[in-house]
């Protein structure tokens, strides 16, 4: 295991613990972010309805900072759900689109949206299809989607 791989778990780990505190909903997943500079260092963090009832953990990572932030087009950024790719709230910008814009270089996730409430999320594919790496800690999705059982059919 390299020594990033060793530090994307242990951000994975502080992702999943930031997910616990979401609010529970029964038509929205609990999810955890954090925005992490290439020095190492967290920039921001944030998690689902953290401000409102409608946003979601990497958008409330991201509105804590100011979109030219110039330490974004290095960082790499930890959610335990793949970032969605369209959104029930037509009036706000799915999270693929929201890093795309900040620059962000490299997307660690847990799990995959399961089509629960979105049918087709192409989140990871539209990342990296920008040429964005996109790494999944599939050994963590459990532990990542443990806080969403309720909401699993
Ligand atoms: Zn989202």
């Amino acid at each position: 295991m390299s020594d990033e791989t060793r530090g994307d778990r242990g951000w994975m780990r502080h992702a999943i613990g930031l997910a616990r505190l979401s609010p529970q909903s029964p038509t929205a997943f609990s999810v955890g972010a954090v925005i992490v500079g290439a020095d190492g260092v967290e920039i921001s963090h944030g998690w689902s309805r953290e401000t409102d009832e409608k946003v979601h953990a990497e958008e409330s990572a991201l509105n804590k900072l100011d979109p030219d932030d110039p330490r974004l087009p290095h960082a790499t950024v930890y959610s335990t759900l793949e970032p969605c790719s369209q959104r029930a709230s037509q009036d706000r910008a799915p999270c693929t689109d929201r890093l795309l814009r900040a620059g962000v270089r490299r997307v660690v996730i847990a799990w995959r949206e399961p089509g629960t409430f979105v049918v087709n999320c192409v989140g990871v594919e539209k990342l990296r299809e920008h040429g964005i790496e996109v790494i999944e800690l599939q050994d963590l999705a459990e532990e990542a989607m443990s806080m969403n059982r309720h909401l699993r059919l």
